[in-house]
């Protein structure tokens, strides 16, 4: 098992599998200086199987396949039947432009945990916030996996000013369906023009809840989870808050990043990563590489302080999301 100093237990990998996407979303993708990793830098199919193998058979039992998009990477169903092979539990992030593409053979797959983006439910907002006019386009295939019997998860990153006045409806959109409505706060990435003041935090959200008149269950959260969950009573679908910057959640933290260049990163706020692909491609041996990384795992934050200090900004400030992975 993949345990580190903190006796926390490893057993989820999250994988970048490319740094590319079709979106341009403002608070993910940099306004200026954004590049890409030139193709040979990537894992190939085959060094992301042999990778992830060794992560699984190190304990991780839970693999979730990100981005940049996932979806358009051109082997992207190569990958999922791959990893298939190693029964663990396979999830996946998107932003739900090529799910009527791929949904049925996910299916089969047994890939069935889906997380698609979306921050709003105006379209001529969504083109704003994404450079890309697909809101009828991703709703539709929202309302397709539920046509299907799946339960998604709707991922919104609130921003004070651009969709904080859409609380209200995001969670009136769970009464009649089984979705789950995930609030993540705005976080600070290279050129993403974050300020503290944007931040939308729990308190806020359920404020505007209760004040609507909604009668809120709290819900029982998985040990490892990173949110807090709710239901309106009566509602069939629920919704949660991520509170990444104001009240991180590293206790029970299980989470070990992989990046498209295979790097593998202990913690979202890390400072450092550990190269496996070139090791791997000089036919070394990663797995003393992963263990130390594991077990150079800080307690809170990789070590860094709150959001409150500008140490914490100035080092998110510098990496990407795209190439990190949600
Ligand atoms: N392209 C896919 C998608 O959009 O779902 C997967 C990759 S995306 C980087 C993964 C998650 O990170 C998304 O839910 C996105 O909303 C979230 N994310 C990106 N930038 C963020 C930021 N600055 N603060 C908080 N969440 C962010
Ligand atoms: Fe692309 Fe997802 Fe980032 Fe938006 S959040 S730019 S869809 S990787």
């Amino acid at each position: 098992m993949l345990r580190d100093s903190y006796q926390r237990v490893h057993d989820y990998l999250r994988i970048s599998i490319t740094d590319k996407c079709n979106f341009s979303c403002t608070y993910c993708i940099p306004i200026k200086n954004c590049h890409f990793l030139p193709n040979e830098k990537l894992m190939t199919v085959d060094e992301l199987f042999q990778i992830t193998r060794t992560f699984v058979q190190l304990g991780v039992r839970k693999i979730r396949l990100t981005g940049g998009e996932p979806l358009i990477h051109p082997d992207f169903l190569s990958i999922v039947e791959k990893l298939h092979q190693l029964n663990i539990e396979l999830a996946l992030t998107t932003n739900g432009y090529y799910l009527d593409k791929y949904i049925s053979e996910l299916i089969k797959l047994g890939l069935t945990s889906i997380n698609i983006s979306l921050d709003t439910l105006e379209s001529a907002k969504f083109l704003k916030i994404t450079g890309k006019n697909a809101f009828e386009r991703i709703y539709r295939n929202i309302q397709l996996l539920l046509d299907k019997g799946l339960h998604p998860k709707i991922n919104v990153v609130l921003i004070k000013g651009v969709n904080d006045n859409e609380i209200i409806q995001f969670i009136e959109w769970t009464k009649q369906l089984p979705i789950h409505v995930r609030f993540i706060e705005y976080m600070p990435f290279e050129a993403n023009q974050w300020n503290r003041n944007y931040v939308v935090e729990l308190d806020e959200i359920l404020k505007v809840a209760q004040q609507k008149g909604f009668s809120l269950i709290k819900l029982k959260d998985h040990i490892n989870s990173t949110s807090k969950s709710f239901q309106v009573e009566g509602f069939k679908g629920t919704f949660a808050v991520i509170s990444t910057v104001s009240n991180p959640f590293c206790d029970t933290c299980n989470r070990l990043r992989l990046t498209a260049d295979g790097k593998l990163r202990n913690c979202l706020f890390a400072q450092n990563e550990t190269d496996l692909l070139t090791p791997l491609r000089n036919g070394l041996d990663i797995v003393p590489l992963i263990q130390q990384n594991v077990l150079m795992k800080f307690k809170v934050r990789g070590g860094l302080p709150d959001f409150k200090n500008p140490e914490l900004n100035n080092h998110l400030s510098k990496r990407k999301m795209i190439e990190i992975g949600g």
